[in-house]
């Protein structure tokens, strides 16, 4: 059955699932949604026997129903391939009791790779189909992550450019050398005196520029979004919660059936409402856990069905999810208001006026799927360093803000389903933090020297996404307030 989306805020809105990857956003502000939730086809059995791409397969066809078979799997070989250091894409680890999906095998070494390694594919894929003959510009707002991801999945691709913005001072300090270090003349990137959703807000308001939009068609330019808003990125990250309950079907660790707890570490919403997304489909989830950093937002949303940013912002340990405004929740409260433009239309208002909406009491009694829970630095630091001596397993601080989470969960409910934590960055992403964790000792030691004291202790050799970046000369140096961005853009696309 063909699936169409249609926008958060006006249901009047159909389009078919490539016209949604290559336009990004609809033009009223919402996001683009599903007309439905296809449920899986294939058994779960079936599914086990089946490698990433043929899952990948089975589960995008549902989505992307304008996609032909070729085309598709085109795409899915073309982003799955031995840019991922594991024949498995995205392996199972077992340690302390629970299951880490390990989502970061891909060329950044981060889980953004899941999906900004297909997208650029299903974009120009989409242009294609629907003869679009302009130039594609992504614009995108990255918290540390994304940016890097997205510029190693556009560098290079014909007909695209991409313009990356990140928070100057709200990125580790080997994120920002991955991005300023990035070759290809199609892309650009800024650090900008603001934080991620100073950039993020930008790169909205700079979507909504109609006087500026009409400038870029005059010049043969169009605008695109990677941020996790494109179904591009929500739809192949489905995929990964099936293969995982299939592997561990396939390993006789869990029944065709039995339930599986889901723990992500959240920013912007958009692996856990993927995860939400796999469950709908029919796979069996109990739980979906969903773990903030002190940005503890959608923590106190789960509590108390008021979301609110109004609050200091905080720089943390695990700077993919310093986020207060989380962009795919609306793709949640659109889905627990029944679908309702005009209401999650209202809520959205009040956010973007005093900051802050309550949802209600229906609303509330929907989220029974959700549990939110958070981890102080101090609770991540510990949690990195207990895995490790109790296990001998590294994990980053992303992921331990996740494993923390888990344990609160455990010890609050006894519920002992079977956990999957998504796994979203390698620890050499993050080596001062999580070597500081570790011992202190190492906190005098140079990010470099970090690293290599990382894989000696984790006894894994240094990926090559770090070793590149070790002697690559800086290629971006651009820097502008968080009022500049347009102009930027207009600089690199001479359109000023
Ligand atoms: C982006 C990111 C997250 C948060 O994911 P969302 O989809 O934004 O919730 C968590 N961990 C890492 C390492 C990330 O890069």
């Amino acid at each position: 059955m063909e699936v169409l989306y249609s926008s958060t805020r006006d249901s009047g809105i159909r389009v078919k699932a490539s016209e949604a990857i290559l336009k990004g956003l609809p033009d009223d502000g919402g996001l683009f949604v599903p007309d439905h939730i296809p449920a899986l086809e294939k058994s779960l059995a079936e599914l086990s026997d089946m490698d990433y791409q043929e899952v990948a397969y089975e589960v995008m066809r549902l989505y992307l129903t304008d996609f032909t078979e070729e085309e598709l799997k085109n795409c899915i070989s073309n982003a799955y391939d031995s840019k991922f250091d594991t024949k498995e894409i995205a392996p199972l680890t077992h340690a302390d009791g629970s299951y880490f999906l390990e989502l970061f095998h891909g060329a950044t070494i981060a889980f953004k790779d899941m999906a900004l390694s297909i997208l650029p594919h299903l974009m120009t894929a989409s242009a294609r189909k629907n003869n679009v003959k302009k130039e594609i510009v992504i614009l995108t707002a990255t918290s540390g992550d994304t940016g890097k991801a997205a510029l190693s999945g556009f560098a290079g691709v014909e007909g695209t450019k991409i313009i990356v913005f990140y928070p100057k001072n709200g990125v580790s300090p080997i994120q920002e050398l991955q991005m300023v270090t990035q070759k290809g003349e199609n892309t650009y990137v800024v650090g900008i005196h603001g934080n991620f959703d100073d950039a993020q807000t930008g790169v909205k308001n700079i979507f909504a520029d109609k006087e500026l939009e009409e400038r870029m068609d005059r010049q043969g330019y169009q605008f695109s979004s990677a941020n996790s808003i494109n179904i591009g990125r929500l739809v192949p990250q489905i995929v990964y919660y099936v293969y995982a309950y299939t592997r561990l079907l396939k390993e006789g660790k869990i029944t065709e059936g039995e339930k599986i707890n889901i723990v992500v570490p959240t920013g912007n919403f958009g692996n856990i409402l993927a995860a939400f997304y796999a469950k709908n489909m029919g796979l069996p989830i109990h739980r979906l856990i969903c773990a903030s950093n002190e940005n503890k937002v959608l923590y106190d949303f789960f509590r108390t069905g008021i979301y609110d940013k109004n609050r200091e912002f905080a720089l943390t340990s695990s700077p993919s999810m310093d986020i207060l405004i989380s962009s795919n929740l609306e793709r949640l409260i659109y889905w627990i208001g029944e679908n309702d433009p005009e209401k999650n239309a209202c809520f959205m208002k009040a956010l973007n006026g005093e900051g802050k909406y309550e949802i209600t009491e229906g609303m509330k009694g929907q989220l029974g799927d959700f549990y939110g829970g958070y981890a102080s630095e101090k609770e991540t630091a510990d949690t990195i360093r207990s895995l490790w001596d109790k296990a001998g397993y590294v994990v980053d601080t992303h992921t331990a803000v996740a494993a923390c989470v888990y344990h609160k969960y455990l010890g609050e409910t006894g519920d002992k389903t079977t956990a999957v934590i998504a796994s979203t960055a390698s620890p050499f992403k993050f080596a001062r933090s999580v070597m500081s964790a570790i011992d202190e000792k190492y906190d005098a030691m140079a990010d470099f020297e970090l690293v290599d004291r990382l894989s000696g202790l984790a006894k894994v050799t240094v990926p090559p996404a770090i070793e590149e970046i070790r002697s690559a000369p800086v290629l971006h140096d651009n820097i502008c307030g968080k009022d500049g961005m347009k102009q930027m853009v207009e600089r690199f696309l001479k359109l000023a």
